[in-house]
């Protein structure tokens, strides 16, 4: 891809190109070799700074890290929180955590070991369930109503068979109840 831009060795608007080059990064001590992508003048072979692949470059980088450290990686991390439909933000509150701290970890900063195994943890619907049961009251109610669609909807071929009630409907019942953890009457309240 050709485009013209401003070149400070030739002082003149210049025609680009994109070149690949290997470059090593240090992360924590590691050091991480990718590919990188870089914008160069065609006329002297200068590069030119260019923010977009430079950032492209670093994410990069930081999903290498994670995926030779075993940590989830950001596109890991956004799918799990795709499967249930609930925002970046919605998630982080959901987890008792920061609420920028979702968006900054799938834009690539490298999550701590415990975060990393809580994420890995709700991944599984169950998981998932114990914050959504304890913290859902955190996200503004069209969120709630969102989510909520979506488990109900994954949770008719969910193995532990968890019986799903919204609380709206059914006020003294919890909106998840464990089909194992209850009781045969408990049961029968619940799925009335
Ligand atoms: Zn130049």
């Amino acid at each position: 891809m050709k485009t013209n831009k401003y070149c400070f060795n030739c002082n003149d608007e210049v025609v680009t190109n994109i070149v690949e080059e290997m470059e090593v990064f240090n992360v924590k001590g590691m050091d991480i070799s990718i590919l990188s992508k870089k914008r160069v003048c065609s006329v002297c072979n200068e590069e030119i700074f260019d923010k977009e692949l430079d950032s492209n470059t670093l994410y990069e980088v930081y999903e290498q890290y994670k995926k030779l450290n075993h940590l989830l990686t950001s596109e890991e991390i956004k799918k799990i929180r795709n499967k249930y439909g609930i925002s970046q933000k919605g998630l982080a509150l959901l987890l008792g955590w920061g609420e920028k701290t979702i968006t900054r970890y799938e834009n690539g900063s490298i999550q701590n070991n415990s975060h990393d195994t809580v994420l890995k943890s709700i991944n599984e619907y169950q998981n998932f369930i114990v914050f959504w049961s304890k913290n859902k009251d955190k996200l503004s109610e069209m969120e709630r109503d969102k989510v909520e669609e979506n488990l109900y909807k994954d949770i008719t071929s969910f193995t532990l068979k968890v019986v799903y009630k919204k609380p709206k409907q059914y006020t003294n019942v919890n909106s998840f109840v464990m089909v194992n953890d209850l009781k045969e009457n408990e049961y029968r309240m619940a799925v009335v």
